[in-house]
């Protein structure tokens, strides 16, 4: 079976990663993600799970070859082990990831992987149990311990954790060795990634602040990234078996090597985080002929993504990343 050769943008960018967003639902309220409303609904989820593989077996037909699962939270979705194992069957696949807040994953790691799962990016702002439930909005810092465990024995590789520097307490003097002391022991990269304006609650702290206080205390060796490695730059502590990492979306942005289209929960096509969606993907998957009306509104995307961010003509503003995914 033959592939098409790799995507390439007008702008010499390589397209070949698609995140979708398959459920706006949480069991977190993490304050610059989805904060607490009194009139907080419950959405139930758009997409069944033959339409993220729908999507996803477009999206490689067409040339992309990377897919991570995001939301919301993923976990919550009682299907995703099927829908992650159909998708894995799909020819032409390299990578299949998913972003979890690490509650749920203790009791699903081993599921995950063997259905075939490759890799897990696990959010964990802090190690301290009192800052994480305050950031998270209650959630428990000892689950997502259990679950990053899992997902090491369960062996998923690489394996990230995400840690967003909304503010400052999260990464006061006893915050960072902890991080530190995590990628001493095990195989796990560590991003801290700046925090993008969604809503008022969000505070900013530049990545380069954590590059600085740890380049106090120990010696950072700049070194190529882990396999599926985005727009992060990484660096080795003193010879530690995992990494630590930044993401700088604010500081400097990294339009220029952008390779990846967005689907929402909402089922809305994103070519750029900031700016508005497209198009939306229901009246195709709904159609006669999902898979072609799908391809060609991801080529439609591709064709429209801006060069930077700030061309983008009407932004949006990203108010509701549970729902576009992060
Ligand atoms: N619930 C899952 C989780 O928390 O990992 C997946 C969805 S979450 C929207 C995906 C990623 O987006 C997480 O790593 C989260 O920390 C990040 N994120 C959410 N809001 C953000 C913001 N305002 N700035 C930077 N990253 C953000
Ligand atoms: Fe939920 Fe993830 Fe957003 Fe936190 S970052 S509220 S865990 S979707």
């Amino acid at each position: 079976m033959s592939f098409p050769v790799p995507l390439t943008d007008s702008l010499g960018r390589r397209i070949d990663y698609l995140r979708i967003s398959v459920t706006e639902r949480c069991d977190l309220r993490c304050a610059y993600c989805y904060p607490q409303r009194d009139s907080d609904s419950i959405p139930s989820d758009t997409f069944s799970a033959t339409d993220v593989v729908t999507i996803a077996g477009a999206a490689v037909e067409l040339g992309l070859r990377r897919i991570r699962l995001t939301g919301g939270e993923p976990l919550l979705r009682g299907d995703l082990e099927d829908i992650v194992e159909r998708l894995r069957g799909i020819p032409g696949l390299q990578d299949l990831a998913l972003t979890t807040n690490g509650q749920m994953l203790a009791g699903r790691a081993a599921a995950l992987a063997n259905a075939g799962l490759m890799r897990v990016n696990i959010s964990l702002d802090s190690f301290d149990p009192d800052v994480y439930a305050a950031i998270t909005g209650g959630g428990d810092l000892a689950a997502v311990r259990r679950g990053l465990d899992a997902a090491l024995a369960a062996g998923l590789a690489p394996v990230k954790v995400n840690v967003v520097l909304s503010s400052p307490a999260a990464l006061d003097r006893a915050a960072l060795p902890a991080f530190v002391e995590l990628v001493q022991r095990q195989p796990v990269h560590v991003r801290f990634i700046e925090a993008m304006p969604t809503c008022s609650h969000v505070g900013y702290l530049p990545a380069q602040s954590v590059l600085d206080a740890l380049s106090s205390r120990y010696d950072l060796r700049p070194v190529v990234g882990p396999e599926g490695a985005g727009p992060a730059r990484y660096y080795q502590l003193d010879g530690s078996v995992g990494t630590i990492g930044v993401i700088t979306p604010i500081s400097e942005p990294f339009c220029a090597q952008c390779n990846r289209l967005r689907v929402s929960a909402r089922g809305e096509l994103r070519p750029c985080l900031f700016g508005p969606a497209e198009s939306s993907l229901l009246p195709a998957l709904r159609g006669r002929d999902p898979t072609g009306d799908v391809l060609h509104l991801l080529e439609q995307a591709i064709a429209a993504k801006p060069r930077r961010y700030g061309d983008v003509a009407e932004p949006s503003g990203i108010s509701s990343m549970h729902v576009i995914g992060g």
